[in-house]
């Protein structure tokens, strides 16, 4: 997958993103991520990229020629020559924003399915309007409230895309059975010492009776999602038959 993350502070998310896993998959080769700097693109003598709101108020507005130009180096980079993308499937721009819809597990798996990928980070009051007509950018939030900048949602939505790419994650590091991936929280886990400061782990994990391990694990998520996320947890019983024997949680 080809990932540009369009920004102002480019600094701010290639550290991040050359870490540990994402870090990994990049020099085997399974994910290539650029940033660009958005002020590189200006045509202003001063480096302007912002400018007062027609509506008034305080804040500066991103303008929306320098992202154009940008953009339109992103598709170049792509291999892309218009808008339509490659095979005449559209390249999806994802803006940061608040007003977005919120990003969830499922956008993650969407997502994951993509060859190219640009990410928009708006800063200050955000972007003239115009620059995500023309980019036809997706708003997408990573909750319900407002940050300085789409740098911090740009890396959090990276992250989650990328390590569901095959091969991305190591056998050890395996998605599977991981928190919201078949719609419950993930069941509590426990590593070696068997008692730590008088705590054991559950005796059943100690068992090696597989299947009644799978039947606890499943009994744990189900009390964990209906305690922490009940709404969830009426999703899941409301659209999955659960095994005979399967204890429902008080
Ligand atoms: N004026 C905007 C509004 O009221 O909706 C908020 C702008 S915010 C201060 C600056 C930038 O931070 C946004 O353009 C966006 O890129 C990013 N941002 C802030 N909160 C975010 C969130 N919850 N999810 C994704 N991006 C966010």
């Amino acid at each position: 997958m080809k990932i540009a993350i369009m920004t102002l502070f480019p600094e701010m998310v290639d550290g991040i993103l050359a870490e540990s896993i994402l870090g990994r998959a990049q020099k085997n080769g399974l994910l290539e991520i650029r940033s660009y700097n958005i002020r590189d693109y200006t045509l202003d003598k001063h480096r302007h990229v912002d400018d007062y709101c027609y509506s008034g108020g305080a804040g500066m507005l991103m303008q929306a020629e320098p992202i154009w130009r940008c953009y339109q180096q992103v598709l170049a980079d792509f291999g892309i020559e218009d808008q339509e993308g490659m095979d005449g499937v559209p390249v999806k721009v994802l803006y940061m924003s608040p007003q977005g819809e919120v990003f969830r597990q499922s956008t993650a798996v969407e997502l994951s399915e993509e060859e190219c990928l640009i990410f928009l980070c708006g800063h200050y009051e955000g972007v003239d309007e115009r620059a995500l007509e023309l980019l036809h950018a997706r708003p997408v939030s990573i909750g319900d409230y407002v940050l300085t900048g789409g740098e911090m949602p740009a890396c959090i939505m990276i992250d989650a895309i990328a390590r569901l790419i095959p091969g991305v994650l190591g056998n050890s590091e395996s998605p599977v059975g991981e928190s919201f991936t078949d719609g419950l929280l993930e069941h509590p886990q426990y590593t070696r010492p068997e008692e730590f400061m008088g705590l054991r782990v559950p005796d059943i994990l100690l068992s090696g009776d597989h299947k009644k391990i799978e039947q606890w694990k499943l009994e744990a998520s189900l009390a964990r999602t209906k305690e922490r996320r009940p709404e969830l947890y009426e999703e899941y019983l409301a659209t999955h038959k659960l095994p005979k024997k399967t204890k429902l949680p008080e």
